[in-house]
């Protein structure tokens, strides 16, 4: 971001965003006698992404800045797609946002309460069963400009749909042989008017009601009931459904006996560049093992983001950027990696990895000589404190940290050329070994007693500063590199091919032998931490002792935009 850009989003935080404005003039109204109830509905077919913490956010958020409650309701109205697996994950993810529920509810819990409405609509005449297939009901519904056609069934007698509504539930029809469809018009210019289908028939048994229901209500025919039977003031969600909005309000207004209304508002959905977030491409991909699992560092899932090492602070950092509107677009991942980059910059200490080991020898350090050097854990958090790091005559340092033939702006380790070794003493390159394919094996320096720190010379500057890990000190570790799982911005929209050609083949690199300081000996998985130079990394959960595996969060600075124009 620029300056300008930058003041904007600090104005835009600022100020109210649209939502909380209508909620603020919503409670100046006294509507709902000042109360705020919201929820965050997820479907519970796989794991939360990156675009439903944008949701969870606005949900949450409006009840916690307004003293209301925010409930999380499980949309489990599909028993094909869903299954506890999720439902634990979802709980673990939410909480991991920082975010705590009132309540707990599932859309399954009512079942009755819907069937009773269903029959309700039945008896008043708005609602009829129809035996046609799915295509044929797509056939007549006609389009925006040209009026649909009549199910032959639509005028039924109320007591024929009665029956035909038993038997949808009770076993006796198979699946896809008749639906409940409300009746409201054929003719309406929004089409989910037309006769919207409101039951079907699903036969696999549900995760929480095992097998007592056969008929299954529709989304829209289950969310705004649902949130109206909790009491929800104020149901937010995305965009798409805002063409669902005028059918929600049709059903409330069917099943309401006072003047409460939950209402509808809709926002912006997240989209993340060089991702994929549809669940069911998602699932794809941890079904075909494109990637290791739903929580494989480069998926946008939230467990794929914890395990990679991105903080709850980071994305709440992000999502506050980039606001809450009511146009969709896209949004740039690099400035996530901004916000993560930034929360952990405050927050990680500082510590030694080499990635891509070669040694260095100080040829005239004593042999067997050991010293402590004191490191500042982190310079941005002085109440991190400071650590000894052990000096010895055999260091690793970076491989490219070395160029025997260096240009001329390479101030790092070149014949001839003094470095400052981060915490330690100033040492001039004196010259290198190669094996018999000329690929350096050692590289020899000498060290100026002089600068260290304490020393007279401790203040003398050279142009670069390298970090270094003592040999006999150090730990053997992996190092997981992760890239952009997708080569293109927008993997969706490339429409005559299928997103999984477009997966980036270097989206992870592993290093193995990288060495890092012995401090590490006793990381946690998820403890993150600074490798000084080279970016943010964490403990991978397959990481243990004398195996250690770390993941890298992102690099220290954005190469992305470089490298990529
Ligand atoms: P599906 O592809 O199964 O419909 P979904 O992504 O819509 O999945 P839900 O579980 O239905 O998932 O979503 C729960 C809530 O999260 C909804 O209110 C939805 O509007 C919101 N949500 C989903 N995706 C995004 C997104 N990319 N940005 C913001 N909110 C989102
Ligand atoms: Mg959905």
């Amino acid at each position: 971001m620029n300056v300008e850009e930058n003041n904007a989003v600090e104005e835009n935080r600022k100020s109210l965003n649209f939502i909380e404005a209508m909620v603020e003039k919503d409670l100046a109204a006294g509507r709902n006698d000042g109360r705020v109830q919201t929820r965050f509905p997820p479907e519970p077919n796989g794991y939360l992404h990156i675009g439903h913490a944008k949701a969870i956010c606005i949900d949450f958020g409006i009840a916690q800045k307004y003293g209301g409650v925010c409930n999380l309701r499980f949309d489990d109205t599909n028993p094909v797609k869903e299954d506890v697996e999720y439902v634990d994950s979802i709980l673990e993810d939410i909480k991991w946002l920082g975010y705590q529920w009132g309540n707990v509810y599932y859309a399954s819990d009512y079942f009755q309460q819907l069937w009773d409405f269903a029959l309700k609509l039945i008896r008043e005449g708005k609602a009829y069963v129809d035996e046609q297939s799915a295509e044929e009901i797509a056939r007549q519904k006609g389009t925006p400009t040209v009026p649909g056609t009549h199910s032959p069934f639509r005028d039924r007698p109320i007591e024929e749909s009665l029956e035909l509504f038993e038997k949808m539930n009770s076993g006796e029809i198979p699946e896809g042989k008749m639906v409940l469809r409300a009746k409201i018009d054929m003719a309406a210019s929004n089409m989910h008017f037309r006769d919207p289908i409101i039951y079907r028939v699903i036969h696999i048994p549900h995760h929480r009601t095992g097998t007592t229901w056969k008929a299954y209500p529709m989304y829209d025919f289950a969310h705004g009931q649902s949130d109206y039977f909790e009491g929800v003031t104020h149901s937010l969600c995305t965009l798409e459904f805002e063409v669902h909005r005028p059918l929600y309000d049709w059903f409330i207004d069917q099943l309401a006996d006072s003047d409460y209304r939950p209402r509808q508002t809709e926002f912006n959905r997240l989209n993340l560049t060089y991702t994929v977030m549809s669940k069911r491409k998602l699932l794809q991909l941890v079904q075909e093992k494109l990637v290791s699992g739903w929580d494989d560092p480069r998926m946008p899932t939230l467990t794929g983001m914890r395990r990679r090492g991105f903080t709850p602070g980071g994305i709440h950092n992000f999502i506050d950027r980039i606001g809450y509107t009511k146009y969709d677009g896209m949004n740039d991942i690099s400035l996530l990696e901004h916000a993560v980059r930034e929360d952990l910059n405050k927050r990680v200490m500082r510590v030694s990895g080499v990635i891509d080991p070669v040694k260095l020898v100080l040829t005239n350090y004593p042999e067997n000589q050991t010293e402590e050097m004191e490191a500042i854990n982190n310079p941005e958090d002085e109440s991190m404190g400071t650590r000894k790091v052990m000096f010895t005559r055999e260091l690793w340092i970076e491989r490219d940290d070395f160029m025997e033939d260096a240009p001329k702006k390479y101030f790092r380790l070149t014949p001839g050329n003094e470095v400052r070794l981060k915490n330690a003493y100033i040492v001039k390159c004196t010259g290198c070994r190669k094996d018999e394919q000329g690929n350096v094996t050692e590289v020899y320096a000498e060290y100026d007693p002089q600068t260290k720190s304490g020393m007279p010379e401790a203040s003398r500057r050279v142009k670069g500063t390298i970090h270094w890990v003592s040999v006999p000190h150090s730990l053997n570790a992996e190092v997981r590199l992760y890239d952009r799982l997708f080569m293109v911005e927008d993997p969706s929209a490339e429409k005559e091919k299928d997103f999984r050609e477009l997966m980036n083949p270097e989206s992870l690199i592993v290093k193995s032998g990288c060495k890092v300081e012995a401090y590490l000996k006793e990381a946690k998985p998820l403890d993150s931490f600074q490798f000084q130079r080279i970016g943010y990394f964490n403990v991978d959960k397959e990481s243990a002792e004398g195996n250690l595996v770390f993941n890298r969060t992102v690099a220290l600075k954005d190469s992305w935009k470089k490298q990529n124009g």
